[in-house]
């Protein structure tokens, strides 16, 4: 059978000529590539400003210190998502307190978030997982009601829509991600989207080390970085964005497939869920396998065997070692996310992909699990 990778970038003659064009300009950084990307990317999401930085990771930790999250203070997310999520919040100083997931669309369970509200609380940091946004009206109820901040991690979640309205544009602030196996891609890179002129200035200035907006290129005002988004990734970024909609598209042509294909496999495995308020974009197609006593690992490795290439989505955070030994979590702290954790894949998913390589994916899937129910 053809190997399938999990993930793969889509790059088309327009990426790489846009690419070569700031190659063959002398200007590699800080020219106005960059600036048109923003330009184009608040206008694509729908917000006043956009401040591009070098990774997603760069753009969380940039906003938390724009919202003026530090020591001391604490910050309500989720255990199910990528790392970064949590680890932004733990470089400001401030601690995440995490609340367990909806078990259908694995994003932060809002139902949970009141109890865990205390003194210290300045902010809620939803993550959009896979594609598709958290229940953002009760968040937004909560928020008002206890004066807390809403940060979003939409980096898995660009052009996803909560009830017609853009992942990112809910709260203070929202991040998007451009890492290659992301909907659009600079190689490394992110994006700040705001409608607060202050969180975007605070953001532009500690992105280029805490520079002073005056033109006076060594005046520094605060303690800042370099998370800069270089001329070559921002080329790429304005002719990717340029085709994000096919893209997306092209991403729901697929899960759509793979969802006809699960149907009649539904006893086995469980299909994702898109609630009813959203709309989806695929970062990722992950699927829960129903029996418990399969060894999701050894799955993994038989049908890499086999040729397709799957992934882990997600390991909760709070049992990474780290977090284990600095906040004492431990198993059976956030059960539905542990379970979703131990028992999920992620397919296949990039543009290129047919309908028969689907069906293809699924017999390897489903007949890899009926070798392991046969084991037992
Ligand atoms: C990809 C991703 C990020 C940011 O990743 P970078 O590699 O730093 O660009 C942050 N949060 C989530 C949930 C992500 O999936």
């Amino acid at each position: 059978m053809k190997k399938y990778p999990v993930a793969k970038p889509y790059i088309t003659a327009e990426d790489k000529a846009g690419v070569l064009a700031v190659l063959n300009s002398d200007q590699l950084s800080l020219g106005p590539v960059y600036k048109k990307f923003e330009k184009k990317f608040a206008k694509k999401i729908g917000v006043k400003y956009a401040c591009a930085v070098s990774s997603g990771t760069a753009g969380l930790h940039l906003v938390l210190l724009a919202c003026g999250i530090k020591a001391g203070d604490e910050v309500i997310t989720t255990p199910f998502s990528f790392v970064a999520s949590a680890n932004s919040i733990l470089y400001v100083g401030a601690k995440p307190v995490f609340v367990d997931i909806d078990p259908l669309t694995y994003n932060m369970d809002p139902l949970k978030i009141e109890a865990k509200i205390t003194k210290k609380t300045k902010a809620i940091l939803a993550v959009h997982i896979f594609g598709q946004p958290s229940e953002m009206d009760p968040i937004r109820r909560i928020a008002k009601k206890y004066k807390l901040q809403i940060i979003e991690d939409a980096c898995e979640s660009i052009g996803a829509t909560y009830k017609a309205k853009q992942a990112g544009t809910f709260g203070q602030a929202g991040v998007f991600a451009f890492y290659p196996n992301k909907q659009m891609t600079t190689g490394e890179g992110g994006m700040i989207v705001t409608n607060d002129k202050k969180i975007y200035e605070i953001c532009d200035s500690l992105r280029n080390q805490g520079r002073a907006n005056n033109d006076q290129w060594l005046d520094h005002k605060y303690l800042g970085y370099n998370y800069r988004l270089d001329e070559m990734s921002s080329a790429l970024g304005v002719s990717q964005l340029a085709k994000l909609d096919f893209m997306i598209s092209e991403r729901r042509k697929i899960a759509a497939w793979y969802g006809n294909i699960l149907k009649p496999l539904s006893n086995i495995i469980q299909a994702p869920v898109t609630a009813a308020n959203n709309t989806h974009t695929w970062f990722v197609y992950v699927v829960k396998i129903k029996n418990k006593k399969i060894n999701r690992d050894l799955l993994m490795k038989n049908l890499k065997k086999a040729g397709v290439s799957t992934k882990l989505y997600l390991p909760s955070i709070h049992l990474f070692d780290f977090y284990k030994k600095m906040f004492g979590y431990k198993k059976g702290d956030f059960p539905i996310a542990e379970a979703v954790s131990s028992s999920s894949l992620a397919l296949p998913i990039y543009i290129g992909l047919t309908k028969k390589d689907c069906e293809l994916i699924i017999n390897a899937l489903a007949s890899q699990i009926d070798k392991l129910n046969k084991v037992k």
